[in-house]
């Protein structure tokens, strides 16, 4: 807490910092284990968690990086944020995003700039980027974040720390904002591999709230981890990598394809068979991303109409979202609170999304992306079918200068080349941190993506922990 205290003013991961919460609730866990209630407190007993602000946290704020939001606290914990506190962790804060997820830089948040920890002057990634920096920066052990086409695994990537995105459905959505529903996911990242397999194996499993959830039984994948394997010579023995051939040319920073390169002689000295594959489907996902991502986004915003109700039903007080509004009619109500209440990216997404979706563009648009998410699907499955994991670099460039491309939307969509593929085809990824580039005062962070099938997270972890 006192690291948190001392780098918050200069990080500003948090927009919600609950300390004296964090340390009461630390004193409470204090007390009972002194009074010998050992079995009482869960296997995460005093892990600090920050928790991305697109969440529903009943006892914080919960604002999405939006001003629509502002001063809405839910009645109720996302899923994923109750599982961590069942378990004993403890929520230190809300972390800052890009507005309702939508960015890839963390400057589109309402309400403050983030920055990298490891050169104040550049960007900690996004669309999570408060999670990111914050476990960057040691302010806390792990936290979450949700995925909706990089934003776990790029911000992991500029941030150098681990970063998990799942199979679509192996984490309950329950309690997230929806952005892109077919595409979201809530993620982890930690500082290293054993971290972020321990909290998904608390958030991970069916939920009776979210009907996409899946009932696949969750492993305890931090335990799978520790194996004799560390000490064989070979220990990826019989593991075949493909490494996306797509992800290595034009618009990708040197320094980053040569740390790919390296990764790649790093698992083939641990004993693995790496080999290129072509994906000739690869480049048609950022279009098709864009334009499906931005359609669900038109639909599910539609909520923050900005009508509050407050009222007592049952005894309880009951309210929608937000900000209030005083117009004399709907459409002046709608009007102004979205108006004032929603930034100027979101704006945008929304128009494109109505776009693509309107009577007379939706088959050239929306169908069509639809039917290129089904390609992206195909290809990435025959590959799986010939390779145990892919990888790519998670971002074509390590972090940038803040400011560079917040002029420039289309700069800024292509930076998500590397991840947009993964959740069009709801496959699971973890992002490890493999080697720097020059920039900063100490050189910038590269990860390294291991793109797997289906449900197949625990290989990745065991293959990211070797690695690592
Ligand atoms: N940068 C991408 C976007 O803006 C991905 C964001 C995310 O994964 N939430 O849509």
């Amino acid at each position: 807490l006192a690291r948190l205290r001392r780098t918050e003013p200069s990080v500003r991961s948090f927009i919600h910092v609950a300390d004296a919460a964090a340390e009461r609730e630390a004193e409470e866990l204090d007390r009972r284990i002194a009074s010998g209630e050992k079995d009482a407190v869960g296997p995460l007993a005093g892990v600090l968690v920050g928790v991305k602000d697109n969440l529903c946290t009943a006892n914080m704020p919960s604002t999405g990086g939006s001003r629509i939001l502002d001063g809405y606290r839910p009645a109720y914990d996302a899923t994923a944020v109750r599982r961590l506190r069942e378990a004993g962790a403890i929520v230190v804060g809300k972390t800052n995003l890009d507005e309702f997820g939508m960015g890839s830089t963390t400057e589109g948040s309402a309400f403050q700039v983030t920055t990298n920890p490891w050169d104040d002057s550049r960007v900690p990634g996004g669309s999570s980027g408060g999670s990111a920096s914050a476990v960057s920066a040691r302010q806390c052990v792990v936290s979450l974040g949700s995925d909706t086409g990089g934003s776990v695994r790029q911000p992991a990537s500029f941030c150098g720390v681990v970063g998990l995105k799942p199979t679509y459905g192996r984490v309950s959505r329950f309690g997230l904002m929806a952005y892109a529903s077919s595409l979201d996911v809530v993620g982890c990242f930690g500082s290293s591999v054993f971290d972020t397999a321990t909290i998904l194996s608390v958030v991970a499993g069916h939920d009776k709230m979210d009907s996409t959830s899946s009932s696949q039984d969750v492993p305890d994948y931090a335990s799978e981890l520790v194996s004799l394997d560390l000490l064989e010579s070979k220990p990826l023995n019989g593991l075949r990598i493909g490494i996306i051939q797509e992800t290595l040319g034009e618009g990708v920073d040197t320094g980053v394809v040569s740390s790919i390169k390296d990764a790649a002689s790093h698992l083939e000295r641990l004993g693995s068979v790496v080999e290129e594959v072509s994906l000739p489907s690869f480049s048609l996902g950022l279009p098709a991303y864009y334009i499906l991502a931005s359609s669900e986004a038109s639909s599910n915003l539609s909520r923050y109409d900005g009508i509050s109700v407050k009222g007592f039903i049952f005894w309880s007080t009951i309210f929608r979202y937000g900000r209030q509004v005083s117009a004399d009619d709907l459409n002046e109500i709608y009007g102004e609170s979205r108006a004032n209440g929603l930034g100027h990216e979101v704006k945008m997404r929304i128009l494109m999304g109505t776009y693509a979706l309107s009577a007379g563009y939706y088959d050239a648009y929306y169908k069509r992306a639809q039917q290129v998410r089904t390609l992206v699907k195909e290809s990435f499955k025959g590959a799986l079918e010939r390779y145990d994991i892919l990888i790519s670099p998670a971002a074509p460039s390590a972090a940038y200068k803040i400011g560079e491309k917040i002029n420039d939307p289309l700069a800024m969509y292509a930076g998500d080349i590397m991840t947009v593929n993964v959740n069009l085809a709801g496959l699971p990824a973890l992002v490890v941190p493999c080697g720097f580039v020059e920039g900063g005062a100490v050189g910038l962070p590269v990860g390294l993506q291991m793109i797997g099938s289906p449900f197949s997270e625990g290989n990745l972890l065991r293959v990211g922990h070797i690695f690592e």
